[in-house]
């Protein structure tokens, strides 16, 4: 029997009909091995070209992905079920990124005099930031083009090489994204994929040719990346699950507040990491904002608003969530009825004790626990008593006082006055505490995430 036909192999699905979209390559720790040893000479040439021809290069690669977007929108549709406005959405908010990446790189990692900061010595002094060498990349199925392009891209413009590693739900975006980027970088393996389950993720995070792992999933899962990565004592950012917080004031905006609570809740079936969970208001504005809530969330479907459960494990934990806060709160909207697989309606429970894992763990589907709290520094306590900490949000009438309230969210990120808004901003940091990981991606903190500083001092 030749290699060829003893290649294991396994299909991606549409999770909304159940049809193969494709079939991949279950690559072993030997064709990583391959990979990033193809990947090392790439490296060195990618990192040596100069600014101007990175920057040109990765302007490129958006035109290419610009021009092919209704290719990449249709992968992701297929292979997560989203709605394509849904997917397109995500695909720009990728270029996006690709694009500030390519911009900004040497600007914020290039070579700059500093000033020693020592009296009576005679020091020049030059920083600069350089590429590490070949950056692995282990992405989920949520958002498959966003999240992982929030690494890659900003590996890239930093002058490493990247052998990206998708979601096994989400493999056909992976390897047209890498496809894509070899038509503007054809002389070398600049930025490849390799495809497969779990153990591919784990042997890339093991192998030691990787110079620093960028993981997005879930927690229990970063855990065991980060093991693999003491390996060969990989450094890595980790950016996990969350189980965000929307903290709603007594002199908020009610209605934008509820808009933004439903939004942040439903879209993309929940399958958000930033997606709000929770809900804490202010007994002041409790009642107009569940009446404004519940009002908007009643017209909502699955099917209809927002796509299917994209992993079908996922089900059973939405499922025990709902059947936990329905058996321990007040049901306002839907129940354990909601779920009709692969589709799951929004389900609204108030008063769901804080210690009861539908408060407590993420639940990744279209679910919210509601509950009445005296003040915005009670909402803030319950908000932080989470072991996650990605996100959050504050609606308050006083900017001042939620800007006060942010500094003391225990998160990463905090919306003031809108949801999720600070996903798509290519110059703020991303990146959670806790839980919900370390590291940080996007902005100038991404770029340096996948460089070295190097310092030279020079006697004058
Ligand atoms: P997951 O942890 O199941 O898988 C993520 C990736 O890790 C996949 O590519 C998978 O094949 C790979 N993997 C699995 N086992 C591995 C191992 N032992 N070693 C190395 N790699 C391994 O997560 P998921 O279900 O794909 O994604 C959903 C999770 O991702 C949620 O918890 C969500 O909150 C989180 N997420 C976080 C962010 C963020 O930026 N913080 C963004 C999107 C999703």
């Amino acid at each position: 029997m030749s290699t060829a036909t003893e290649q294991r192999t396994f299909d991606s699905l549409n999770p909304a009909t159940g049809a193969v979209v494709g079939t991949h390559p279950i690559q072993d720790a030997a064709a990583v091995r391959a990979a990033v040893a193809a990947a090392e000479p790439a490296a060195a040439w990618w990192g040596g070209l100069d600014w101007a021809e990175r920057r040109k290069r990765l302007l490129d690669y958006k035109a290419v992905v610009t021009r092919d977007i209704a290719r990449v929108v249709d992968m992701v549709h297929q292979e997560t079920g989203k709605p394509k406005a849904d997917a397109t959405l995500e695909v720009i908010l990728a270029i996006t990124h690709i694009d500030w990446a390519a911009r900004n790189a040497r600007r914020v990692l290039g070579p700059r005099q500093v000033s020693p900061g020592m009296v009576g010595v005679n020091l020049a002094a030059t920083l600069e930031y350089l590429p590490l060498g070949v950056v692995g990349v282990i992405g989920p199925w949520n958002y498959p083009v966003f999240t992982p392009m929030g690494s890659i891209a900003y590996a890239l413009a930093a002058g490493n090489a990247v052998v990206f590693k998708p979601s096994e739900l989400t493999p056909g975006v992976g390897v047209l994204l890498a496809d894509l980027f070899a038509e503007s970088v054809p002389e070398q393996p600049v930025f490849r994929t390799v495809t497969g389950l779990g153990e591919t993720g784990a042997a890339l995070a093991g192998d030691p040719g990787v110079r620093k792992i960028a993981f997005t999933g879930s927690t229990a899962t970063a855990k065991r990346v980060m093991a693999a990565c003491a390996e060969n004592l990989t450094p890595l950012v980790a950016e996990c699950g969350g189980k965000d917080a929307l903290i709603v004031d007594a002199d908020a905006n009610v209605p934008a507040a509820a808009d933004a609570a439903l939004w942040g809740a439903m879209s993309n079936s929940g399958q958000t990491c930033v997606g709000v969970e929770r809900v804490y208001v202010v007994d002041a504005v409790y009642d107009d904002f569940m009446r404004e809530l519940t009002g908007r969330a009643a017209n909502v479907r699955a099917g209809q608003d927002y796509g299917p459960v994209t992993m079908p494990a996922q089900i059973d934990v939405i499922r025990r969530h709902i059947d936990d806060a329905v058996a321990t709160g007040k049901t306002v909207l839907g129940g354990p009825e909601s779920v009709r697989e692969p589709y799951v309606d929004p389900v609204i429970v108030e008063d769901v004790p804080e210690d009861s894992p539908a408060v407590r763990e993420e639940t990744f589907g279209p679910t919210l626990t509601v509950r009445r709290v005296a003040d915005a520094d009670e909402a803030l306590t319950l908000a932080n008593a989470s072991a996650y900490g990605l996100a959050g949000t504050i609606f308050s009438g006083n900017v001042r006082r939620a800007m006060a309230l942010a500094r003391r969210m225990r998160s990463g990120m905090t919306a003031i006055n809108s949801v999720v808004s600070f996903a798509s901003v290519p110059a703020l940091p991303f990146g959670g505490v806790g839980d919900s990981g370390f590291g940080r991606i996007h902005g100038a903190d991404g770029l340096r995430e996948f460089t070295r500083p190097k310092a030279v001092s020079r006697q004058r």
